[in-house]
């Protein structure tokens, strides 16, 4: 996809739900969301989509939505939460009315954005609705331009939202109903100035819903602020892994093993669609490289260093089932939403713990089965027991590949290791003396040492003849 800016078609005229009923398509459009009395557009819409029944989410939050409630929505990717905000939104805006918007959904990346935004395609396609993603890394011009054109549905980042506001280019003041989604991950990226710029221009009277995958405090407090008398909705317990994903670790000792274990398993033609997680650039693109050079020309990467279109475009081919690899950071990790992957390698633990449920989440989604599989090696246990604590659950071990090529650690990656170990440890135990702070500390006692010494006119080559006798 490589249009910046989509605007919901415009071309049926003004007349509200414009589309004859005669010209919506022949299929059956009774199924499981008829209990919601939604309208006929919509009925198409969903059955154009394929969705048969609401899922667990859907069947809570609709009614609710309809209804005028405040939603605190606990859901991960993958459960169907973006239709289940869209579709009640797409009932209450009905047809396009003035040129300001009614509905702004926030959310933390363009990626998301331009996800949620094909929903909203999908979903308005036979009313008369217009929608624009808005999200930064791209002129404003064009994006300026279009909203002066009149638009219903806004999906925007939080940045790029108030850019364009603060420019005098946007009213909000018709503003009926706002959308914080993945608040998590917003607080995480530290989009809250944002929000709370755009929480002071928005209407005050207006409905609100937040959806977030997990509840740390500070999202608490922020539903405290936005939600009045929420109902709550939580389609899973917190903070578990979506549920139709099967889980594994491997525990791995360095990098160089890291890579001969992918290359062995992306050998198994069952590795149909497979996203890799890194934890860094540099990681993804050795990753990327290693593959492309030895096992697949069938890969692609994205990452922060990545143009906006190289990303569109991968994320597209992967997508479309062109690409059999995606390589990726966390920076794309909630954006992604690709069904039927087969696949998800955690190539490195997540630091961020409650990462590891959004990249797994890229898996077993809405009602497909997903494998996913973490790499583990022994400074990166700590982070392990972490994410275990987090989804209450120990994540079952699965022996090395009996073919597989262990390799040595080489000694700076062992030293790095060491020394992650070392810094977990302090953390966890202020009092704790490691090994590396000992040393650290020795040698800045005997510089120190050496120094005085120095000062009092012993020469450098005399005190360490003298030190290596004494250690003799
Ligand atoms: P989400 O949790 O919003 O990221 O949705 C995950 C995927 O589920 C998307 O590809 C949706 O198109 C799909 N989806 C949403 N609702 C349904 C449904 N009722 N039945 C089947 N698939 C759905």
């Amino acid at each position: 996809m490589n249009t910046e800016i989509q605007i919901g078609d415009n071309s049926l005229g003004d007349n509200p739900l414009t589309v004859p009923e005669t010209l919506m398509p022949e299929q059956e459009i009774s199924n499981g969301f008829e209990q919601f009395k939604l309208n006929k557009q919509l009925l198409s819409a969903i059955a154009e989509a394929g969705y048969l029944s609401p899922t667990p989410i859907q069947a809570k939050a609709i009614p609710m939505i309809l209804d005028g409630h405040d939603i605190l929505g606990i859901a991960q990717t993958g459960t169907g939460k973006t239709a289940a905000f869209v579709i009640p939104i797409v009932m209450k805006i009905k047809y396009a009315q003035s040129p300001y918007p009614k509905a702004l959904i926030i959310t933390p990346t363009r990626e998301l954005a331009l996800q949620i935004t094909e929903e909203v395609k999908k979903l308005t396609a036979y009313t008369d609705l217009r929608h624009l993603c808005l999200y930064g890394g791209v002129g404003a011009k064009a994006q300026t331009e279009a909203i002066q054109k009149g638009v219903d549905i806004i999906i925007a980042t939080p940045g790029r939202l108030m850019d364009i506001y603060l420019a005098g280019n946007l009213v909000l003041k018709e503003l009926k109903i706002m959308v914080l989604d993945e608040a998590d991950r917003m607080m995480d990226m530290g989009f809250m100035p944002q929000i709370n710029s755009i929480l002071e221009v928005v209407p005050r009277k207006r409905q609100n819903l937040l959806f977030s995958a997990t509840m740390p405090d500070r999202v608490v407090r922020l539903t405290e602020n936005f939600l009045a008398f929420p109902l709550r909705i939580e389609v899973t317990p917190q903070s578990t892994p979506a549920q139709m994903v099967t889980h594994f670790v491997y525990h791995v000792p360095n990098f160089k093993t890291k890579i001969n274990l992918v290359g062995l398993l992306l050998q198994n033609e069952d590795f149909k669609k497979v996203i890799i997680f890194a934890k860094t650039k540099e990681n993804a693109e050795n990753i990327y490289k290693f593959i492309h050079r030895k096992i697949e020309k069938s890969v692609r990467v994205i990452h922060a260093n990545k143009g906006q279109n190289s990303r569109i475009n991968a994320m597209d081919e992967f997508k479309k089932d062109d690409v059999r690899v995606l390589v990726a950071t966390d920076v794309a990790t909630r954006g992604i939403d690709v069904s039927n992957v087969s696949h998800v390698i955690n190539f490195d633990v997540p630091f961020v713990h409650e990462d590891y449920i959004h990249r797994i989440g890229r898996t077993g989604r809405a009602l497909h089965e997903g494998i996913a599989l973490t790499f583990c090696n022994k400074a990166e246990v700590y982070h392990l027991q972490k994410i275990e604590k987090i989804i209450k659950s120990p994540i079952p071990v699965k022996e090395l590949p009996a073919n597989l090529v262990v390799e040595e650690t080489p000694f700076e990656e062992n030293q790095q290791q060491l020394l992650d170990i070392d810094y977990q440890r302090r953390k966890e135990d202020p009092n704790f003396k490691g090994a590396f702070h000992e040393k650290k500390r020795k040698n800045e006692d005997r510089k120190k040492q050496y120094e005085d010494k120095h000062k009092a006119g012993t020469s450098k080559a005399s005190f360490y003849k003298k030190n290596a006798k004494n250690k003799r």
